[in-house]
């Protein structure tokens, strides 16, 4: 199916709120504030002790891809010590690498959170197993991915896990989400996220509006 381009910026419509406020436990109840409150286990803290503007790169081309996108922030809003603070609009955007799968769906959450880099993506993969998610072969098509994309500024080059993510910078589905959420970000090694964009203008991308669960 052939992609429309759609320039930085050039559709930004308003995030849903519905999804925000269950992420945040307003929806449903206060499960979720009561687990942002929940003690986090002392080595999953971050080093730092306080909270962390993290943002995570969130994906889905089988299934049912919006409801997944939804259920994954509503997971992430449950995790302990962390609220989700913003999510971007979804965009639909063609597979990477290959290519013979469906169009993905890509949005980008804001997240403050007290979970370490490693403990944030311990359970980000943790999610990504409970929503099904199989690893078949590299760029296969999936049910839901979840990127660690920044973690404040920090820089994190270990075995399991880099920070920025080694991708990121080269991705429309990332970088056209995340400017809606931070158009002012630097990504630490990369440079501004402006000028970032401007390196893959021409990239197939469109963005299809809220979050929204059925
Ligand atoms: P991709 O998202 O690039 O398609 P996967 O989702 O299969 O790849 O991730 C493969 C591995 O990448 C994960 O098991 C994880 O350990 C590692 N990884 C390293 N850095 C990160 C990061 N910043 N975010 C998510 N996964 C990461
Ligand atoms: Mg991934």
């Amino acid at each position: 199916m052939a992609l429309r381009l759609v320039k930085p910026g050039a559709h930004r419509p308003a995030p849903e709120r519905a999804v925000i406020d269950a992420a945040a436990g307003v929806a449903a109840g206060t499960a979720a504030e009561a687990a942002a409150d929940a003690v986090v286990e002392p080595q999953d803290v971050d080093v730092d002790g306080r909270s962390q503007r993290a943002y995570i790169g969130l994906g889905a081309n089988l299934g049912d891809p919006m409801a997944q996108l939804c259920n994954a922030v509503v997971a992430i809003g449950r995790l302990p010590g962390t609220c989700v603070a913003a999510v971007s609009s979804v965009y639909r955007s063609a597979p990477v690498g290959y290519l013979d799968q469906p169009d993905f769906l890509n949005a980008v959450a804001a997240l403050d959170t007290r979970l370490s880099p490693q403990a944030l993506l311990d359970a980000l993969l943790a999610i990504e197993q409970d929503g099904g998610r199989t690893r078949a072969f590299r760029n296969a098509p999936r049910l839901i991915d979840l990127d660690l994309l920044l973690y404040g500024e920090r820089v994190v080059d270990e075995e399991h896990l880099t920070v920025p993510h080694p991708r990121m910078s080269g991705r429309a589905f990332v970088l056209l989400p995340l400017a809606e959420l931070d158009p002012a970000c630097v990504v630490p090694g990369a440079g501004p996220l402006s000028t970032l964009a401007e390196g893959v203008s021409g990239q197939a991308i469109e963005c299809i509006g809220p979050l929204v669960a059925d």
